[in-house]
């Protein structure tokens, strides 16, 4: 199995590559051609199971193979639970992103720091955001993000962002969502709970389990 045989475009075969991936892993191997093809996709994996790539990469060559809106604004959110998981996913996003043709602009955002700088990161606007959902929420209320063009949503380890107490604010974000758009949900654990959350939120989901 090769990232190349999933149906990623060259630019990104190369990025995996040059991150000194060989092969993918069986979550990439599933999760892969299941985004490109448009579905919705629930992924029960463990961290360590390579699972960022998983839906990064496929979130990439959708975004690229499309048309950007005019202005600016996001077309994928991920919605991380802690600040460590957003900069880790905003990192593994733009080393993949850099081998692309064209320069994507991803922005990470978190709590518990000024919103100052990050609000000025976000001037001229942003094609791709990874946000905890408390300060993407002061991010909108500061008119900084708007959602009207976006396609794709990513749920990235759900068990910890219910865990951690984000239900309320998950709620208001995906109010503020177009309703048409793919939605990719990664957990590690599937309580009542995380499974209701994911019942509400897919559609159809294509299923799978490492
Ligand atoms: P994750 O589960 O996304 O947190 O990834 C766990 C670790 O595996 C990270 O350090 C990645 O850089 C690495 N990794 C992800 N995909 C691959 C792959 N296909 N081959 C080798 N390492 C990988």
């Amino acid at each position: 199995m090769s990232f190349a045989s999933l149906g990623l475009a060259p630019a990104l075969v190369r990025a995996v590559r040059e991150q000194g991936y060989h092969a993918p892993t069986a979550i990439q191997a599933a999760a892969i051609p299941a985004v490109l093809t448009g579905h919705d996709v629930l992924g029960l994996a463990q961290t360590g199971s390579g699972k960022t790539a998983a839906f990064a990469l496929p979130l990439l060559q959708r975004l690229v193979t499309g048309k950007r809106p005019e202005p600016r604004r996001p077309q994928a959110l991920v919605l991380a639970p802690t600040r460590e998981l957003a900069v880790q996913t905003g990192e593994v996003l733009r080393d993949l992103a850099r081998s692309l043709p064209e320069r994507l602009k991803i922005a990470v955002a978190f709590g518990g720091v000024s919103i100052n700088p990050q609000l000025m990161g976000l001037r001229g606007g942003c094609d791709l955001i990874v946000a905890t959902p408390g300060r993407l929420l002061d991010l909108v209320d500061h008119n900084a993000l708007r959602f009207d063009a976006l396609e794709l949503l990513v749920l990235d380890e759900a068990d910890r962002l219910l865990d951690l107490g984000f239900a309320e604010e998950l709620q208001r974000i995906l109010a503020l969502l177009p309703a048409q758009r793919q939605n990719l949900f990664f957990s590690a654990t599937f309580p009542a709970r995380v499974q209701a959350l994911a019942e509400g939120l897919l559609r159809e989901p294509q299923r799978i389990e490492i």
